[in-house]
């Protein structure tokens, strides 16, 4: 049996884990990260496909995400801007409409979701992001869903179903599966409130990354050598105050003082641990599963849509994508044209699991319904799917269902012992993105070396 030993072990070689050993190493501490993959980056995931670079997982950052800008920075990573202009093509009520005569012709129901948007603004500015079960009306809105509470504004049906798409564009899982509470806390610690629900792709997706995502992951790891470990899946932990035995399938392991789970709560809820972790700690990790969502790449000879005032975002109640956005490379006039299709919540697990010629053609239909001719005959369709990928098995991130915040909150991020809990969930900023991993690493980093 192989063994190593370090001063804190991290668990998970995701952005969470590396931001994690990173701190511990620059305050002069030795960290080890086990990976269970055979890459770095976990829910990053940059394919190369013939030469274009496709992002099957985080693409895009936000202007308030200002720990990610700057690694990048320090990685050398360039950045450039998600390209917006032209109009968004809506589908309601049976005809496609773009962006100016949709909102002429149902001015009155959006301007009913403005209000909608501003109350959660409000509300969400009661609910302290460290602790959301202590808000005021904590109990009242963690016992309904978002999808009540939504049903309860007096919206009418166009704008009724433009918020459910957009909120799903968030959570990836359906309203009626998520508390009130939930909705909130996402709100809260994104600091950017209703602008995060709103139709406009705006606050969080604003930037990307030159030559793709993954590169931030992998500099940051050559930054970390050998202190990583590779196809090496945590399958126990067992514990003491002060030392930690980190168990692999293969039979390595990992001797420290301190452990860091940057898992998200359904993964981290797999491992044994010994002695038994209180059962409030397992019972919320019973109750956050991983959400649902599948992106379409769908690829043209080049991006016809710009010459036509569009900017290849469609919001559709009919689907399979509710929404699309223009994901083409930098110098888009030299590339090909890039259109992201987004199945998430129930398109994802109805649509999702249909037989890829019967997506395919579903897309290509929906695609010319919005773009014309031209849209519903691309070269190429690339996909992008999590929950059967084993180290992850669902996106974007996890959220809670009534209850679960009230009863199981306190136990999200609360150390037990020398055993640390990062990954983006636990983020008290822009949890669930790339910006909220870096963040609960740190934070994690931070706990251990006061321990140490
Ligand atoms: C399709 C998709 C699109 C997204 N879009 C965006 C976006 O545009 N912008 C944004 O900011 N965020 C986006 N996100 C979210 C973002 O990717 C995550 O917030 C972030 O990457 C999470 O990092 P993490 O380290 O917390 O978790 P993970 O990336 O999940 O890392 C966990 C790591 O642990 C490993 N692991 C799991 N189990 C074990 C085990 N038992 N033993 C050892 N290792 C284990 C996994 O292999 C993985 O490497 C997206 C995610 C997906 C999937």
């Amino acid at each position: 049996m192989v063994a190593r030993e370090a001063d804190v072990i991290v668990v998970g070689a995701g952005l969470s884990g590396l931001a994690a050993a990173r701190a511990v190493l620059d305050a002069g501490h030795e960290p080890l990260v086990v990976e269970a993959d055979d890459r770095v980056g976990g829910r990053i995931l940059t394919e190369d496909v013939d030469g274009v670079p496709l992002e099957l997982g985080a693409q895009w950052i936000g202007d308030t995400h200002h720990r990610m800008e700057a690694l990048a920075g320090e990685l050398g990573v360039g950045i450039y801007d998600q390209f917006e202009d032209g109009e968004t093509t809506y589908e309601f009520a049976g005809e496609v409409l773009r962006g100016e005569a949709f909102h002429a012709k149902y001015a009155d129901e959006l301007a009913g979701l403005e209000r909608v948007l501003r109350e959660l603004d409000r509300m969400a500015e009661t609910v302290p992001v460290e602790a959301p079960w202590t808000a005021p009306r904590a109990d009242e809105w963690d016992r309904i869903t978002v999808g009540q509470w939504l049903d309860g504004q007096g919206l009418g049906p166009v704008a009724r179903t433009l918020q459910e798409i957009c909120t799903v564009g968030i959570l990836a899982m359906p309203t009626v599966e998520v508390s009130l509470l939930c909705l909130l806390q996402n709100i809260a610690v994104c600091g950017v409130t209703a602008e995060l629900l709103a139709e406009s792709e705006g606050g969080a997706q604003t930037k990307r990354f030159v030559g793709g995502t993954s590169l931030i992951p992998q500099r940051l790891a050559e930054t970390l050598g050998d202190r990583i470990v590779l196809n090496s899946p945590v399958l126990t932990i067992d514990h003491s105050a002060d030392r930690v035995v980190v168990g692999c399938r293969g039979g390595f392991s990992a001797v420290g003082r301190q452990v860091i789970v940057a898992l998200a709560p359904t993964l981290a809820g797999r491992i044994m641990y010994d002695p038994p972790l209180p059962g409030v700690r397992d019972q919320l990790t019973q109750r956050m599963p991983q959400a649902s969502a599948h992106k379409s790449f769908v690829l043209y000879d080049e991006p016809f849509w710009r010459d036509e005032g569009l900017n290849a975002q469609l919001i559709s109640e009919i689907g399979p994508a509710r929404m699309s956005n223009d994901s083409c490379l930098p110098d888009a006039s030299a590339g090909p044209g890039i259109i992201l299709c987004f199945l998430e919540g129930e398109s994802a697990r109805v649509a999702g699991r249909w037989p890829a010629e019967q997506r395919a053609a579903a897309l290509r239909d929906e695609l010319g319904r919005h773009f014309g001719p031209r849209a519903a005959a691309p070269v190429r369709i690339v996909e992008g799917e999590w929950a059967s990928r084993q180290w992850t098995r669902g996106c974007y991130n996890a959220n809670t269902g009534p209850c679960g915040l009230i009863h199981f909150g306190s136990a999200l991020s609360a150390p037990i012992g020398p055993i640390k809990w990062a990954a983006t969930e636990t983020a008290n900023a822009w949890a669930g993105y790339m910006e909220g991993a870096v963040e609960a690493g740190r934070r994690a980093a931070a706990e251990c070396l006061a321990d140490l």
